[in-house]
């Protein structure tokens, strides 16, 4: 069985039944007996609406037989895709996730207000965090971090680190499971277990889930919007993740700066990930915005959560 043709087939079954109704309630018009003494007039009528209703009814059966006859035509199943369904693997990027759910996905403020946010993922951990945040602190800005639920558990110091100097913490899941891919119920345990690891600091359950990877399923987009969440995502893409050098991590970001945007980096990585040339290039992004007129705010400040 395969949803999206059934879907189509159901579709296209209430357009036969109402044009049926259709004709039917023309020719009760017909047979009025109080039209009958404009019988030649009304016949021509008749008789034009009766050959557009044939030709509209003909048109409409065959459709509805070619959508039929697809699936009765298939004698042998075709051999099964090797990596799964498509509906099953193909992942919902940032771009596509912004042009299906609009009113959930947070990238970028719209207008000319010189506002930035800095946003850093799956940390905590004991090495790149506490770098990132000491160069916040020297620079004197907020940032938002995507923390990850069991890191949270693993590094309470520099947890409790973030809290204290002011961060805002948005939700990265609590294992960091591909959420390109169907997840089914994992999906909610994800979410609420990190929300239950940030409670042991005092922080509130934020709005902002960021999906690792940036991808997502339609039906998972769905069910967040539905817990209250909306997708943060970014609009500048360091691509620090790579192990870049300082000076690429500032090409990817430099010239990418506008009004409203949101720059994403990491202040943790996977085992034998370097972030070093991202913390390296931290204060030279922060200065340059700076320089140019910019205000370094959170995420809930750029995007409120009433909004
Ligand atoms: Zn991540």
């Amino acid at each position: 069985m395969d949803p999206p043709e059934r879907k189509q087939y159901s579709q296209e079954r209430p357009c036969i039944t109402s044009s049926v109704l259709y004709i039917d309630s023309g020719n009760i018009s017909h047979h009025n007996p109080g039209v009958k003494s404009r019988m030649g007039i009304t016949s021509d009528t008749a008789r034009k609406r009766i050959a557009y209703i044939t030709i509209a009814l003909v048109i409409l059966s065959l459709a509805y037989l070619a959508g039929q006859g697809f699936r009765s035509r298939r004698q042998v199943a075709p051999p099964d895709l090797a990596g799964g369904l498509e509906r099953d693997n193909r992942q919902l990027g940032e771009a596509d996730l912004e042009r299906l759910f609009p009113d959930i996905v947070l990238r970028a403020k719209k207008g000319d207000e010189k506002l930035i946010a800095l946003t850093f993922d799956d940390g905590p951990d004991d090495v790149y965090t506490p770098a990132v945040l000491d160069v916040l602190q020297q620079k004197q800005v907020r940032a938002t971090f995507f923390l990850i639920g069991n890191r949270v558990e693993k590094y309470p110091e520099v947890t409790r680190r973030i809290v204290e100097e002011g961060h805002l913490i948005g939700n990265h899941t609590y294992t960091h499971p591909n959420t390109g891919k169907p997840l089914g119920e994992q999906l909610r345990t994800e979410l609420e277990r990190t929300e239950a690891a940030l409670a042991a600091f005092g922080v509130s359950p934020s709005y902002l889930f960021r999906p690792p990877y940036g991808a997502l399923t339609a039906p998972a987009a769905l069910e967040v919007a539905n817990m209250g969440y909306r997708l943060a995502l970014w609009s500048v893409d360091s691509l620090d993740w790579r192990g870049l050098t300082k000076e690429e991590v500032l090409n990817n970001v430099l010239p990418h700066i506008a009004p409203g945007r949101v720059i994403l980096q990491h202040s943790a990585g996977g085992p034998g990930e370097d972030l070093s040339g991202s913390v390296l290039a931290l204060p030279e992004i922060i200065d340059h915005l700076k320089q140019q007129g910019y205000t370094v705010v959170t995420m809930d400040e750029m995007f409120p959560a009433s909004n």
